[in-house]
């Protein structure tokens, strides 16, 4: 185990029951936002990917996690205490806006299943003025992780549990009763069925494989 991969645990954010924030020490760690690290606890052997949340300006690294039940790492790094220690490596992945793009100003839509809001939250939180819609996929209005954070005209929460959310219905649903213009770039990260549909809906909208980019967590 190399010592400049250990990371203190600064805290523990609970944003649900079963959906929390870590907070570890940064120790000069530079990413793109979008990419994500492998994560374990320093006295485990288990590491998993983790998008990094926080965005590239901020002093700590956060991840959003949700414990996935009798998983191996998701439930085990919630028991941590501050001044523990987390083994990462990273970062990781390509799944980053084109710098000319936003240079351009382009259209972005995000897509996001669940804790798949991660690498959006990194980006909205490092570039300032994106032009984007993002689309939350969750049961419940209370799993809209943090949606303080994104300009309100700009966040969609797409809710299929109760009738909370600014949409009843799967994101895909959204997708299929709206249109988006021709020039935007798509972003898509979660689950893989969500993902799959997303990619096809558009795909027949016409929106070239170019433009559609995806980061699946399971
Ligand atoms: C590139 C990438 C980035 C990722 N980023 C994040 C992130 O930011 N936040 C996050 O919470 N997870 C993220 N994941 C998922 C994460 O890596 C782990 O798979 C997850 O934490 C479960 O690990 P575990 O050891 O607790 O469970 P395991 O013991 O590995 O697995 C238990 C089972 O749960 C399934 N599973 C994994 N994730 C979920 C889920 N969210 N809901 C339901 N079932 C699931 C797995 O497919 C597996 O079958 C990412 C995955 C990838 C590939």
């Amino acid at each position: 185990m190399k010592t400049e991969n250990l990371h203190l645990l600064l805290g523990i954010r609970n944003l649900t029951d079963s959906t929390y924030i870590l907070e570890v020490e940064r120790k000069g760690l530079d990413f793109e936002p979008g990419q994500h690290i492998l994560m374990g606890r320093a006295d485990s052997i288990h590491k998993r990917e983790y998008s990094i949340y926080s965005g590239n300006n901020d002093k700590y690294l956060e991840l959003l996690i949700k414990e996935v039940e009798e998983g191996l790492v998701s439930i085990n790094l919630k028991k941590l205490s501050d001044g523990d220690q987390v083994e990462i490596e990273g970062p990781l992945g390509f799944f980053g806006l084109d710098e000319k793009a936003v240079e351009q100003k382009k259209k972005f839509l995000f897509v996001a299943s669940g804790t798949g809001i991660a690498p959006f939250h990194s980006m909205v939180k490092s570039i300032p003025n994106l032009d984007y819609t993002l689309l939350h996929g969750v049961r419940y209005a209370s799993e809209a992780y943090e949606k303080e954070a994104y300009d309100r005209e700009k966040y969609i929460l797409c809710t299929t549990g109760d009738k909370d959310g600014d949409f009843h219905g799967r994101v895909t649903d959204y997708i299929k009763q709206h249109q988006f213009d021709k020039d935007t770039i798509c972003y898509f990260c979660g689950n893989f069925n969500m993902i799959k549909d997303a990619m096809d809906l558009l795909s027949k909208k016409g929106f070239p494989s170019g433009q559609l980019h995806a980061e699946v967590y399971f």
